[in-house]
């Protein structure tokens, strides 16, 4: 299918009448590859972070939406009942011993963890001992509320790995069980990426499990309704980012068939926003294996047309077939494929393929699979033929944006214009999209990026980005300090 569709997107590039302002374009072009390799020299750090920022980005493929929250997003909104639709937390600020020894420290529940947020209907159910843990999160002093905050995110040079997959998710508690949260971190990550140039968000996230303030379970049903509300509101329109889902199953759990069948057939009856399915959760937990999937997919395709396929594979420190394996599955997409060095045969097959790998630089850095960006194995891709983007995985936890990975891509690997241009234009060609939504959106990408060539070519300032994340702050403070 992919082959089809990336003819397509080549054949509506080169069909575009051959007027004389296309000729000119094409000039303009390469007088932009130099102008790139010019600029590269003389500019600041500062200098070209602006530049990246500004410039126009195709989309961001790779993105879960609840790893996408800024922790002050999540405490924004978790406080504003107007946004939250009507729910109270309450979060750990005291680690007594209520359920003495023990415990279940590595479940959904653990005693000791501190910051582990509940709704009002959890925590009135709680002993009279566990609720004095508990503070309303309104009612946190000025250091439990910075310490909430950088609870849910990297900030520290001891947590990586573990504390992301172990901590960050279950801290998040019942927030993760609310759609209106859920609902409003889209329109936040909208809203961002409105900022830094961003045109198209393929998100993961799920519909199933939420819960009403009064414990009551919505219907994913309804739950979907929220989401597409959401996007359809004044707000979300006015950013002009397109947005489409991926339903996200959690791989290593005991029922991840039944959620695979259920998600597939829920796609399949919502296509239009709802446009592929990913499995989500740590690669090294062997019960989550690639190949266990294998006849449920066979069976689900037996049955329907298919719904495309973007999977988590190769985010692995050691090598191993998981990419060769998760094609078989028949994935479109690849998230991370960092081993696929390590496996030459795979490597191989996907020079000049129809499958794309999702790089995500900065998490592959702060979860400890790449010692350093310079060993990452993102150049070898794309200066091989294996189809690659650029995209930021749980940015929300890294405190980071899209700019940020094409700014670490930039620094590291000295990228030349046509492989920014080829970055930007592949998060689109290679997007679930309809062929329609996505043709459409490549030729807005064309233009966007035409007139920031002219705009360059005119030496027309660039604006000075106003406000950074902290992760890029802190990798390269030159871009923050000028
Ligand atoms: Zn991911």
């Amino acid at each position: 299918m992919l082959n089809h569709i990336k003819a397509l997107a080549c054949l509506l590039i080169l069909s575009l009448p051959a007027s004389a302002a296309d000729t000119s374009s094409l000039v303009s072009e390469s007088t932009m590859s130099e102008w790139f390799n010019a600029f590269k020299q003389r500019a600041t750090p500062a200098q070209m972070y602006n530049f990246l920022h500004a410039m126009p980005k195709g989309g961001d493929i790779h993105h879960h939406l609840s790893g996408a929250g800024m922790s002050e997003w999540w405490w924004d909104i978790a406080t504003n009942s107007k946004q939250n639709g009507g729910y109270t937390y309450y979060t750990k600020t005291a680690p007594t011993l209520c359920n003495g020894y023990g415990t279940n420290e590595f479940g959904f529940n653990p005693q000791l963890l501190m910051f582990h947020t509940v709704s009002a209907f959890t925590y009135e159910q709680l002993s009279i001992c566990e609720k004095n843990n508990y503070t309303l999160l309104t009612n946190l002093s000025k250091t439990q509320k910075q310490a909430f905050l950088n609870s849910i995110r990297l900030d520290k040079p001891h947590e990586g790995r573990d504390e992301f997959f172990q901590t960050h998710w279950q801290r998040l508690g019942d927030m993760l069980l609310n759609p209106h949260i859920q609902a409003y971190l889209l329109l936040k990550n909208m809203q961002a990426y409105q900022q830094e140039n961003v045109m198209y968000l393929e998100t993961q996230l799920q519909v199933t499990d939420m819960r009403f303030p009064d414990g009551s379970a919505y219907t994913p049903k309804a739950t979907a309704e929220l989401f597409v509300e959401m996007l359809e509101s004044d707000a979300a329109v006015d950013t002009n980012v397109q947005v489409r889902f991926q339903l996200a199953i959690v791989r290593f759990l005991p029922n991840a068939e039944q959620q695979l069948e259920e998600a597939w057939t829920f796609v399949d009856g919502h296509r239009g926003y709802f446009v592929g399915i990913n499995f989500v959760g740590r690669e090294d937990n062997d019960k989550g294996y690639p190949l266990r999937f294998l006849s449920t997919l066979r069976k689900l395709r037996a049955q329907s047309p298919p719904v495309s396929l973007s999977v988590h594979a190769g985010e692995s420190d050691e090598p191993n077939t998981h990419i060769k394996d998760t094609l078989l599955l028949g994935a479109d997409r690849i998230g991370h494929g960092y081993n696929l060095i390590g496996d030459p045969d795979t490597l191989l097959m996907m020079r000049n393929s129809p499958y794309l790998v999702e790089i995500n630089l900065i998490s592959n850095l702060l979860l400890e699979y790449a010692e350093s960006i310079d060993e990452h194995p993102f150049p070898e891709y794309l200066r091989t033929g294996v189809p690659v983007t650029l995209s930021t995985d749980d940015r929300g936890m890294w405190s980071s944006n899209l700019t940020d990975e094409y700014y670490l891509a930039v620094s590291h690997f000295d990228l030349s214009w046509d492989e920014l241009v080829e970055l930007n234009t592949n998060a689109i060609v290679h997007s679930f999209m309809s062929n329609e939504d996505r043709e459409t959106l490549l030729l807005r990408l064309k233009k966007e990026t035409q007139r920031f060539i002219d705009n360059r070519l005119n030496n027309t300032p660039i604006a000075d980005v106003q406000q950074h994340y902290t992760f890029i702050c802190s990798y390269a403070p030159a871009v923050c300090s000028e």
